[in-house]
């Protein structure tokens, strides 16, 4: 029998344990600017919709957070260029945000530039990345746009909101702190492109297609919802995946008490949740008031909500 792995030191494994019990479920308000750029809309709408907790282990969810405080020190390398970096919005004092489709749609920018030493008069989006070193090689070889679609999407995200022109990609390598940056021209056809995808997953009320109808498809390999789209897994229950909810200007509203919903009652739920039927797996075959009867692909019936007396 071959031998189990050893126990990380109980050090260890309780750090990561508290990353672990402090970590959030994952389920963002809006759809974010740093995911539209997803190949697979199917995986957007999932996102949006709240249908899969997330399940990050401790050491990953400190590897995040070491992007995070990467932040700080670009900010400071990039003073001490000379340029003028705002992190926060003058006016709000906040983090810039940019927002579109009644806030559904959004993101958070890493900073603004002016006075950066390749284009001093022009004011840039910043974006700030850290890599492993075969992503790092590879963004280097092919360039932002080529090597990480998603990043270059978000940024022009950024650019068609913000209405400027330029932003600057920084990039850093975790394994040997070398810095690489990259200008990014707006590309108005991009934006627009973009803006237009994130609506479309925004005010669906169904699913899209799946990118691939085999599991086993690279990118389904790597997805979160692989479960849930692939293999018929419940998805989670809050006001999300409710037929009762709808995303309308502004918030949610719920059809069944005619009221908008807070987040926390949305992640909440009520006892009266409805999946949305394209989250069974099978077919509705029968509906009342409070409940549908589905014919499971198994073969089995199942009664979603209040069975009838
Ligand atoms: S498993 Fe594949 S098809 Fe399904 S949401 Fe993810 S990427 Fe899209
Ligand atoms: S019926 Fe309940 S679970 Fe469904 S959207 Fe309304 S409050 Fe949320």
């Amino acid at each position: 029998m071959a031998a189990l792995p050893p126990r990380p030191a109980p050090t260890v494994e309780a750090i990561y344990a508290a990353f672990e019990a402090n970590a959030e479920d994952g389920f963002r308000v809006h759809l974010g600017a740093s995911l539209i750029g997803k190949e697979c809309q199917r995986a957007l709408w999932f996102d949006f919709r709240w249908t899969t907790r997330a399940d990050f282990s401790g050491r990953i969810l400190r590897l995040f957070e070491t992007g995070q405080l990467e932040e700080a020190r670009i900010v400071r390398d990039l003073r001490r260029t000379g340029a003028t970096v705002l992190e926060v919005d003058p006016e709000s004092g906040r983090q810039w945000r940019v927002e579109a489709h009644g806030g559904h749609f959004g993101g958070s920018l890493d900073g603004v530039a002016l006075g950066l030493l390749e284009a001093p008069k022009t004011w840039h989006v910043l974006e700030f990345k850290t890599h492993s070193a075969k992503s790092f090689a590879e963004l280097k070889r092919q360039g932002v746009r080529e090597s990480k679609p998603r990043h270059f999407a978000q940024m022009q995200v950024y650019l068609h909101l913000t209405g400027m022109t330029r932003a600057m990609y920084v990039a850093v390598c975790k394994d040997t702190d070398e810095i690489h940056v990259e200008r990014v021209a707006v590309d108005p056809a991009a934006g627009e492109g973009l803006l237009v995808k994130a609506g479309r997953v925004i005010n669906s009320a169904r699913p899209p297609e799946r990118l691939s109808t085999d599991p086993a498809w690279w990118q389904c390999r790597l997805c979160e919802h692989h479960s849930v789209c692939h293999d018929g897994a419940a998805a989670e229950r809050n006001c999300r995946t409710c037929l009762h909810s709808t995303a309308i200007d502004g918030g949610w509203h719920c059809a069944k008490w005619d009221r908008m919903l807070t987040p926390a009652e949305q992640r909440r739920g009520c006892d009266h949740h409805l999946y949305v039927p394209d989250l069974v797996p099978g077919e509705a075959v029968d509906a009342g008031d409070d409940h549908v009867v589905y014919r499971l692909n198994t073969g089995a019936t199942w009664i979603d909500g209040r069975a009838p007396c």
